[in-house]
């Protein structure tokens, strides 16, 4: 039986979907103005790690991610610039080219760290209409107020409000410093839609029965899930600084109008501490996988090091730690490639008792919150045992790689057991496509990007081969 821990109840559940088999599962995506940092991609990395525990399970699940490509201010107190037109303005581009621009290089990061892409990918200006129409319901609800620069939620009209974070609303407002608008009744009330300033042209702004303007950030997930999910549904996750506002906002949006609970299991994923590094993006400095990359980690290095912990435990990132994640990375490939020398001739092999023994203890901490760097244990014992054979062997890693996702059925052994960094994979395949296309120049130039790179590539009567240089 899956177990989850369920921030709602902040208690460890028996995992049991609405609908027998069939999950429905919702994670608040990037915010894309900018690149996202490695932080930001181990809530990503949590969340495809909790959808390969799922389908390793037999579930068939529907996953919806949402794009926030409007709306997301600097302040999460409803003031300030929207973070998308600031950056537009920033780079002298338009907001919807940085939109485009940002979404394509996080797909290719997500992509190149094994991360399952969801089903849908929601982008919030593609369902302006469904936000203003579930506006509309809480408007005839009586859950909202208009002030000057906006449409809000009255929380104190929704008696469950705080739930999730069990915020005590009564502290929050004795003890805080945070500015908020005076003319806002309450002070957890949050913007359903932003007019437009009136001394200045915003890029993004649509029609709606209050006036010209904006969605706020929170609507986007309470609309899209509705739309793509329903009402009510089972998962819904994000890392944990959404819980006390955003979360705690879409819940009471979506219960609000709906009628009826919105989600059965929250679930959040602990930040990645970065210690002295800075990682705000409003500083600028901050590490992507690219930085990574071009330090000559691979993306598989960093998948290994998120794996050595529990989602729900702060992960302090250093290089060092990193060192250790790529030289376990490389043991463990370089492992994976030996039993691969003489690959089973069947595809499937009875499963001897020993091997259901491992099997069980590996489904045991998977379906015990996700315990990956118990369940990597298990891979390593499995590895160092001496009554599996090598094709038992060989066959349990393949499977257990389904939920690591560390890519070991397709290790490259064609230079010295090193494997192939995911940025020269890349280049590889846009080379092939430029030849394909008969753009010998562009497959000339990347041919030089790839030797700059420390690699040479051949073109033999069998195929393209990769060499190391030296
Ligand atoms: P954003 O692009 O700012 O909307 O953030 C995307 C996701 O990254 C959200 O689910 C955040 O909760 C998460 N996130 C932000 N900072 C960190 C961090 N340092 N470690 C882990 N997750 C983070
Ligand atoms: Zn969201």
């Amino acid at each position: 039986m899956l177990k989850l821990f369920n921030t709602l109840t902040r208690s460890k559940e028996d995992f049991i979907p609405i609908d027998g088999k069939n999950v429905l599962m919702y994670s608040c995506g990037p915010t894309v103005y900018n690149f996202q940092h490695i932080g930001n991609l181990r809530t990503f990395f949590f969340e495809d790690i909790l959808f390969r525990v799922l389908k390793y399970n037999d579930y068939n699940v529907r996953y919806v991610m949402n794009i926030t490509d409007v709306g997301h201010l600097v302040s999460d107190q409803d003031v300030g610039e929207d973070k998308m037109e600031k950056s537009a303005k920033q780079l002298g581009k338009s907001v919807w080219e940085i939109a485009d621009y940002y979404t394509e290089i996080f797909k290719r990061d997500i992509s190149l760290m094994n991360i399952f892409p969801p089903d849908v990918y929601s982008k919030a200006t593609d369902f302006i209409q469904e936000q203003i129409d579930l506006i509309k319901c809480l408007e005839a609800k009586g859950y909202t107020y208009q002030i000057s620069d906006g449409i809000y939620f009255d929380t104190s009209k929704f008696p469950d409000y705080g739930k999730l974070a069990k915020l005590d609303i009564s502290g929050l407002k004795e003890g805080s410093r945070i500015e908020f608008s005076q003319e806002k009744r309450n002070i957890t009330d949050f913007a359903l839609w932003k007019f437009s300033p009136e001394n200045e042209q915003r890029q993004m702004e649509w029609d709606s029965p209050w006036g010209r303007g904006f969605p706020g950030w929170h609507i986007e997930c309470s609309a899209m899930s509705k739309a793509l999910l329903g009402n009510h549904f089972d998962i819904h996750c994000g890392g944990i600084d959404h819980i006390p506002i955003h979360h705690t906002n879409e819940i009471a949006q979506s219960e609000a109008c709906n009628g009826e609970k919105f989600v059965n299991y929250w679930l959040h994923g602990e930040f990645l501490d970065m210690g002295n590094e800075k990682m705000s993006k409003s500083s600028g400095k901050f590490i992507t996988l690219q930085t990574l990359m071009d330090k000559g980690y691979s993306p598989m290095h960093y998948r290994y090091f998120l794996l050595m912990a529990h989602y729900k435990k702060k992960l302090k990132f250093t290089y060092e730690a990193l060192d250790a994640a790529k030289s376990g990375y490389n043991n463990l490939s370089g492992k994976i490639l030996n039993l691969r020398k003489n690959p089973p001739s069947e595809k499937t092999l009875p499963v001897s008792e020993r091997m259901k023994n491992f099997e069980n203890r590996f489904l045991d901490r998977i379906n015990d919150d996700l315990n990956m760097p118990e369940a990597m244990s298990v891979l390593w014992d499995m590895l160092k045992d001496e009554d599996l054979n090598q094709d038992e062997k060989y066959f349990l890693a393949l499977d257990f790689d389904r939920v690591f996702g560390l890519g070991l059925e397709n290790l490259r052994s064609d230079i010295n057991e090193e494997v192939i960094p995911e940025d020269i994979q890349i280049l590889i395949e846009k080379r092939k496509e430029a030849k394909k296309n008969k753009d010998f120049k562009s497959a000339d130039e990347i041919r030089n990007s790839i030797r700059e790179k420390g690699y040479d590539i051949l073109d033999t009567k069998d195929g393209t081969q990769i060499k190391k240089l030296n």
